[in-house]
């Protein structure tokens, strides 16, 4: 098995609250999240939690093959808040939540789950890329966000907007209509997109978060063919490179709003076949 992995936390010397892992035919991506300034009622914090669920959910996957990835994370949601439900209080909104992408290779295909806004890139032989990303909380996000965008990243008027724009969008976590993302309630796995594709057809597997995609998806400085080039030729700490080059010309978010002028980014490569 052939990966190449890079993560970087958004500042240096800070925590990092990404998790990527592999295990033989099968690799896991969670990016943690929590609600900023809002009390939590976890003494673990979010790295704990997306480092917990990841590291239970790449063991769940390789262990048991026939049971489906949804489910997989279902059990995997369910041990990890078994863990310190008698200990903390997850009924806090701040509580810590998690996308989750994972992908494994079962009966000649690749199976994968994406809940949240982590991509899968998947490449097939021509040079064509699929990314799989689940939009939900993109599309609720922008609905919330625009009284954010036109102020300047890091402002105090952006702080103020940013959390009350938090606070909306939580208030849609894991509701109908809202965003499903890993937190303490397993239901969220059965929200998780998932599919399969056939081995043969691919040639590379990336697992990203978000702060590793901004070249694409926000900043719209590259396409996927572009980034996979990047990730083939140079490996994932290039591209991390890349993205926090085109954010330090850009700190106060004007020409790209953001919530964070720098996030968590990793990126797990995954060159086919085994
Ligand atoms: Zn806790």
């Amino acid at each position: 098995m052939n990966v190449a992995l890079g993560t970087q936390s958004a500042e240096p010397g800070r925590g990092n609250e990404d998790f990527a892992a592999a295990a033989p035919g099968a690799a896991v991506l969670l990016d943690g999240a929590s609600v900023a300034g809002a009390q939590t009622g976890c003494k673990h914090g979010v790295a704990w939690f997306s480092t917990t669920l990841g590291g239970l959910l790449l063991s769940t996957i390789a262990a048991q093959p026939a049971r489906p990835l949804s489910e997989c994370l279902a059990d995997s949601i369910r041990v990890v808040r078994s863990l310190h439900e008698d200990t903390c209080n997850l009924t806090y909104r701040a509580s810590p939540t998690s996308t989750v992408v994972a992908a494994r290779v079962n009966a000649g295909a690749l199976e994968y789950l994406v809940l949240g806004d982590s991509t899968l890139l998947l490449a097939d032989p021509d040079g064509k890329t699929t990314a799989v990303t689940d939009r939900r909380l993109d599309e609720v996000g922008k609905r919330l966000r625009a009284p954010v965008d036109v102020l300047p990243t890091g402002s105090p008027e952006h702080t103020v907007a940013l959390a009350e724009y938090r606070d909306a969008l939580t208030g849609l976590r894991n509701r109908p209509g809202g965003f499903w993302i890993a937190g303490p309630d397993p239901q969220a796995a059965e929200h998780a997109l998932t599919g399969s594709v056939p081995l043969d057809s691919l040639t590379s597997v990336t697992l990203l978060s978000d702060g590793a995609t901004r070249l694409v998806d926000s900043f719209e400085l590259a396409t996927w063919p572009d980034m996979l080039a990047i990730l083939g030729e140079s490996g994932p700490d290039e591209l991390i490179r890349r993205v926090r080059e085109v954010e330090a010309g850009d700190l106060d978010g004007r020409r790209w709003p953001r919530g964070k002028a720098r996030d968590d980014a990793t990126a797990l490569h995954w060159v086919l076949p085994l």
